[in-house]
């Protein structure tokens, strides 16, 4: 790392970290501390309550996991003294294995504990002693209430990639965890995006937080280079990624993404049929091995395409990934960061190319906003068919174009019940999918995206 621009770079060596850790660093091959741990480690250990907003591809880990094992220092009583929060099994996973790399050269018992697996061999292990729980939510609170899990000694209580954990909806998890934890704790908390509502939840949680920001909130990393294409329909992107992946030498490791679990299906199951080049899915249906192989088949490059869907991915760190495709705009913009985040790490360039029909279109502008800055946009190219649009998905884009425009324009009544008169008369504009004139305005009631 370069000279810093008032000081001389920091090393491990300025931590107060002992020998057993500086030693497992330099077998992990760090040589020297991230920005986000040049910050962050001196004020764990001097023992403040931080909050670290860093993306995942930060050593964020590190910078809290080192401090951590330097606190816990070596296995003791039976009871863990440290929890640390996960809102994925993907995560969790992760971060377990960052703690057996840096903690290889104590004693110190750790677990990662998570659903989609039985509880009863997690349970078994935490009979045995543990000194550092790692934890989704959900299944902490599960064993916790089983009995099975003691956690009255806990010192300290760390909250990984927060805003996920928010999105996801384990706001009443996490509030029970902390009705049931000794008061006086020292707390981390750490966020991919500073949102107001994580500024909430770290009044909530954290005593007077001492703030470290590494990358303003929401910037995407800069070795990516980012383009859009407004393409009309499914089928059409499906088209496109036909297109695209012609070229084997420039498209070597791709991960799509999808917002549904159902779109993921359609797209493995086309990738499969149409490109060379193997393909694996995960999301939140695939049981834990699967997604485990399918990760790791990905990360060795036996197989060209990961298809995940957001909440599967987080927690995946694979680098040398050439291009993220967007197949669907993600509907929380923050993941806009997160999913092109996974290309362009460790300082290799990086693509991602994001899909958008027109009733995602508004969604891009909304990231655009986040991201402050406009996404360069292409035509489609020439080769690439452009399919006719589906009744039903013609319908399904309608509605949603017509409830933006309700929620920009509370006196905009909706178009949707005369664009569905010109579907039956086949008249959509099939390249761009485009409305048609507004006539009859009629209400839409009760009408829910499906979000799955
Ligand atoms: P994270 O942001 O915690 O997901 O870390 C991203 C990647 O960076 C992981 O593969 C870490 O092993 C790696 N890493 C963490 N700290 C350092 C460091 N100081 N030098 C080099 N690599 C690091």
């Amino acid at each position: 790392m370069e000279e810093k621009e008032n000081g001389p770079t920091i090393t491990f060596d300025d931590f107060k970290l002992n020998r057993q850790l500086l030693n497992a660093v330099a077998d992990a091959g760090y040589t020297v501390p991230t920005p986000v741990q040049q910050q962050t480690i001196p004020l764990i250990t001097a023992g403040h309550d931080v909050m670290g907003i860093a993306q995942t591809g930060t050593g964020k880990t590190a910078a809290y996991v080192l401090p951590l094992l330097m606190k816990v220092k070596y296995a003791q009583g039976t009871h863990p003294r440290a929890v640390i929060l996960s809102p994925t099994r993907e995560l969790a996973m992760q971060i377990e294995e960052s703690i057996r790399l840096l903690a290889k050269y104590t004693d110190l018992r750790f677990l990662a504990i998570y659903g989609g697996v039985g509880p009863k061999t997690q349970i078994e292990e935490i009979k045995k002693g543990i000194d550092i729980l790692v934890a989704t939510p959900g299944r902490l609170m599960e064993i916790y209430m089983k009995g099975d899990l003691i956690l009255k000694e806990l010192k300290t209580l760390v909250l990984d990639e927060a805003d996920k954990m928010m999105d996801m909806g384990f706001m009443p998890q996490i509030r029970s965890i902390l009705e049931v934890i000794p008061r006086k704790r020292q707390n981390l908390l750490f966020s991919a995006t500073m949102h107001a509502r994580i500024e909430k939840l770290s009044e909530e949680f954290l005593e007077f937080p001492v703030k470290v920001e590494v990358t303003p909130a929401a910037t995407p990393v800069e070795t990516v280079s980012q383009m859009l294409y407004q393409i009309p329909n499914l089928q059409t992107k499906l088209n496109m990624l036909h297109y695209l992946f012609r070229n084997e030498e420039i498209f070597t490791r791709v991960i799509i993404f999808t917002r549904s679990k159902k779109n993921a299906e359609v797209v493995a199951e086309f990738v499969n049929d149409s490109a060379r080049g193997t393909v694996r899915v995960i999301h939140g249906n695939k049981g834990q091995n699967m997604r485990i192989n399918a990760m790791e088949a990905f990360r060795s490059g036996e197989v060209r395409f990961l298809i995940a869907t957001d909440v599967a991915s987080r927690g995946i760190d694979i680098t040398a990934v050439s291009h993220v495709i967007n197949f669907d705009v993600p509907m929380i913009y923050e993941d806009y960061v997160h999913r092109i985040g996974r290309t362009g790490r460790a300082e290799q360039e990086g693509a991602s190319i994001t899909f958008a029909t027109e009733a995602e279109i508004h969604h891009v502008r909304e990231i655009e906003k986040i991201i402050k800055m406009q996404i360069p946009e292409a035509s489609l190219p020439p080769e690439v068919e452009v399919a006719k649009t589906k009744f039903a998905e013609s319908q399904e884009m309608a509605l949603e174009v017509d409830k933006q425009k309700r929620r920009t324009d509370p006196d905009f009544k909706g178009a949707f019940h005369d664009k569905k008169q010109h579907l039956h008369e086949g008249v959509i504009d099939k390249r761009t999918g485009r409305p048609f004139e507004e006539k009859k305005p009629t209400k839409i009631r009760g009408f829910r995206r499906n979000k799955s």
